[in-house]
């Protein structure tokens, strides 16, 4: 094959789709990622960048076009970089979230006699952050913009509507931009890091509709917050809590270490099926709730508790799952790295009024050895750690602890596909769903299911 020249324009077939969400076409066995092209499309493409295993296209035209293409209902998708696949029909991009754990699974490893489930969609897969988190600056008219940032890039894209946020923020972001206008709010600059005002946090329980907003300021300093307050609660009675966070950092992370209550509540509450749950500014709680009470639910279907059960709940965060599983378990020991998080789960604990749970804050592959040490024997493990997987030894303990089960929940399979061929010396794979958590974003996240051998 002659060597693909960079503004070299193509015209080929797209045979699969990665993980992003990209076209794939192939010349020779040499492959192209074109964004924006879908399966069996023709497309005429301008090659961008040459790389030696792989190159890189703009899509030109779609000389012919997929039946799984539609036209994107957000105005700013092609700007934004929030959601990667709003062209294809959400069918078709949960048929995308299967594949890719089908080719994990099946065709990459040896797990060809367990079962991959289709991904269990959203009924209507709009509107289902509970959290928004928005950066608010100023146009080159001086005028002051919220909204996310363009693609790879710190610039803000004025939003008027976003629409996978819950309904009621975008009514709160607009008229805080309006406001933020009219009282001349001081606004944070990135590039000169002067300046106030420089995110809304806006978080809703899903099924409680309690709103809470929270300013974050660079600096502590922060006089037009009694009249901001005074306007936003009497425009909108949902709110229950008005925040004001403070970062004076220069870094990325959004919110600083302290809050301060401006009105109402410190936190909010939600409910997951029968379980409360009180969630302030910082901690952390699944963004979608209707997809997550459908991947608890098949979490415990795979669980098959019968109600005397030891469970261990490893990554438990504020302990969510734990606490779902508690009413059916005998005791529920629950393990975190983040102090705040066990803080939140044993009041949730407590709030719940569950007394066969325990909570501690520690690293998951060294609690673990300390709870086999002390003769703890549990018959289901949960397993739900962040995007790198499990840890080597956590795994080799989990194996000597010998559990019936292990249902493990993951946001990154490929590092769940690794982790699970460690455990293939002793447990039988049987069972993946996918779960769309996010839908029109390319994040996929599953919930296994390993049986002893
Ligand atoms: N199970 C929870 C949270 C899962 S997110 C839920 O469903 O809401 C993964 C969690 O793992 C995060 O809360 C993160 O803080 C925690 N974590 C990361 N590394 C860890 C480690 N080595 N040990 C224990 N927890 C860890």
């Amino acid at each position: 094959m002659d060597a693909i020249q960079k503004n070299e324009v193509i015209e080929g077939k797209v045979i699969d789709l990665t993980h992003e969400g990209h076209g794939v076409v192939k010349l020779d066995r040499y492959p192209i990622f074109v964004p924006n092209a879908l399966i069996n499309e023709t497309i005429e493409f301008k090659v961008i960048k040459v790389k030696k295993n792989f190159a890189i296209g703009k899509l030109l035209e779609i000389k012919k076009e997929s039946e799984e293409r539609v036209e994107p209902p957000c105005v700013y998708y092609h700007k934004c970089g929030g959601c990667q696949l709003q062209h294809m029909t959400y069918q078709a991009q949960l048929n995308m979230k299967k594949e890719q754990v089908v080719n994990l699974f099946h065709r990459k490893a040896d797990f060809k006699d367990t079962i991959i489930h289709d991904t269990i969609g959203m009924d209507n897969p709009w509107f289902y952050r509970n959290k928004s988190q928005v950066p608010v600056g100023k146009n080159n008219e001086n005028k002051v913009i919220t909204g996310f940032y363009r693609q790879r890039s710190h610039d803000i894209i004025d939003m008027d509507e976003c629409l996978i946020q819950d309904n009621m923020h975008q009514d709160v972001l607009n008229q805080l931009k309006l406001w933020f206008n009219e009282l001349n709010i001081s606004i944070y600059n990135e590039r000169k890091k002067q300046g106030l005002m420089r995110h809304v946090v806006i978080r809703t329980g899903h099924h409680s509709r309690e709103l809470m907003v929270v300013f974050v300021t660079n600096g502590k300093k922060f006089k037009q917050s009694d009249v901001l307050t005074e306007k936003l609660v009497a425009a909108f009675p949902e709110i229950v809590s008005v925040k004001h966070n403070v970062n004076d950092t220069h870094s990325n992370v959004i919110m600083g270490e302290t809050s301060y209550t401006l009105y109402g509540k410190d936190e909010i509450q939600d409910t997951l099926s029968d379980v409360t749950f009180k969630i302030s500014d910082q901690s952390f709680y699944q963004i979608n709730s209707i997809q997550t009470e459908k991947l608890y639910q098949r979490a415990i279907e795979y669980a098959e508790l019968k109600g005397e059960e030891t469970i261990l709940d490893t990554y438990c965060g504020i302990g969510t799952i734990g606490l779902y599983m508690a009413p059916k378990a005998q005791h529920v020991y629950g393990v975190e790295i983040v102090a705040e998080a066990i803080a939140d789960a044993k009041q949730n604990a407590t709030l719940n009024q569950f007394e066969n749970t325990t909570f501690v804050c520690g690293k998951a592959e060294e609690v673990i050895l300390k709870w086999k040490a002390q003769g703890i024997k549990p018959d289901v493990v949960m397993v739900d750690p962040p995007r790198k997987g499990c840890d080597e030894t956590f795994l080799e303990t989990l194996l000597e602890l010998n559990p019936r089960k292990i249902v493990y929940i993951s946001c990154n399979p490929s590092t769940q596909q690794r982790d699970a061929q460690q455990l293939a010396q002793r447990y039988k794979l049987t069972q993946i769903t996918p779960v769309d958590m996010f839908p029109h974003t390319t994040h996929v996240e599953t919930v296994a299911q390993f049986e002893r051998r």
